[in-house]
């Protein structure tokens, strides 16, 4: 590590320090038991931000993390930097493809002429822009709100007509109501998420569409970004690694129905009545996700093998040269 993410990771670890930033054991699931298995002692950055399954749920937490009130500092100032390596990072967790928006298109009703979107994390609002413009060459008049920690995030989104609220969910709910939520590569960031389905519950009605977005943790042996590499999968910002299974328990106990997903995890949820509201459901997904994981370890391992030969690392190099980029 060097250069601006090694600068971040001295900032971070010094902010902890000095109590700026503060950090948490998690010592209960959400779903209110505390039989963990360890899967992780340290993040991607060898921080102490490990990870622990549930096993009466299957749920993934961390074992240490940093306090909800410690968010809006953490997001402004090192998240991007340590992430991307870069002080101008494009704020945006870029999509690999478009599906996400054909996944909204497809439970949109066009019968409205007017629609109103909020986007929670909205970085430089990249998607809500390219979504805003699908829905004009519809002929929809659309009214586009994007939160964010970052305020550089937020200078740029304000320039793609995006209305601007700097701040998490509760923040936004001022806003009111509307017909998308889309949180992409959030929930997972989030620490409290009773108070995050409260606060989603404020900004939403029966009729809303809410899409989420997460890293899978069971497709983990798709997810060549991470070298199908738990530990490159596991960092400190991701306070849970949900299955589409998990989340779904998480969202169906605080009074949202499931109507699509897929274990990427790509999903809709819908809300629902405070009468249809379920309790914590027993699906556990513990086995599952263990095997998921196992899987992507034994395909980390044959990847790893592959990039060991040394013709295999010779043309790697070679390519490098050429091409004068990282090719991981
Ligand atoms: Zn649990």
């Amino acid at each position: 590590m060097h250069g601006v993410r090694r600068d971040a990771f001295n900032k971070l670890n010094k902010k902890i320090y000095y109590g700026e930033l503060k950090v948490e054991l998690v010592e209960r699931c959400f779903c209110g038991d505390n039989d963990f298995r360890k899967l992780s002692k340290y993040d991607r950055f060898g921080l102490p931000f490990g990870t622990q399954i549930c096993r009466s749920c299957g749920l993934i937490t961390q074992t240490l993390r940093l306090t909800p009130d410690s968010l809006p500092l953490f997001y402004a100032e090192i998240y991007w930097p340590l992430i991307v390596g870069d002080y101008n990072p494009g704020f945006v967790t870029v999509p690999s493809d478009d599906q996400w928006l054909s996944y909204i298109l497809n439970h949109i009703s066009f019968d409205n002429s007017h629609i109103d979107i909020i986007e929670i994390g909205c970085g430089s609002g990249t998607r809500l822009a390219a979504l805003k413009r699908e829905l004009e060459a519809c002929g929809m008049e659309v009214h586009a709100t994007g939160c964010d920690y970052s305020e550089s995030a937020l200078s740029i989104a304000r320039t793609k007509g995006i209305d601007i609220v700097l701040g998490g969910l509760e923040e936004v709910t001022a806003v009111g109501v509307a017909d998308v939520v889309i949180l992409s590569h959030v929930f997972e960031h989030l620490p409290d998420l009773n108070s995050a389905t409260r606060e989603l519950s404020k900004i939403t009605n029966c009729d809303s569409i809410i899409y989420i977005e997460v890293p899978g943790v069971i497709d983990l042996e798709n997810k060549r970004e991470y070298l199908y590499n738990y530990q490159l999968y596991s960092v400190l910002a991701h306070t849970f690694n949900f299955s589409l299974q998990s989340l779904a328990m998480v969202m169906e106990s605080s009074g949202f129905a499931l109507v699509e997903g897929d274990e990427f995890v790509r999903c809709i949820f819908k809300k629902i009545g405070e009468e249809q509201k379920k309790p914590v459901s027993n699906v556990n997904v513990y086995h599952e996700t263990i095997r998921a994981i196992e899987r992507a370890y034994v395909k980390q391992d044959s990847l790893a093998g592959k990039r060991d030969r040394p013709i295999v690392k010779y043309a790697r190099n070679l390519a490098k040269a050429l091409l004068g980029r990282s090719c991981n």
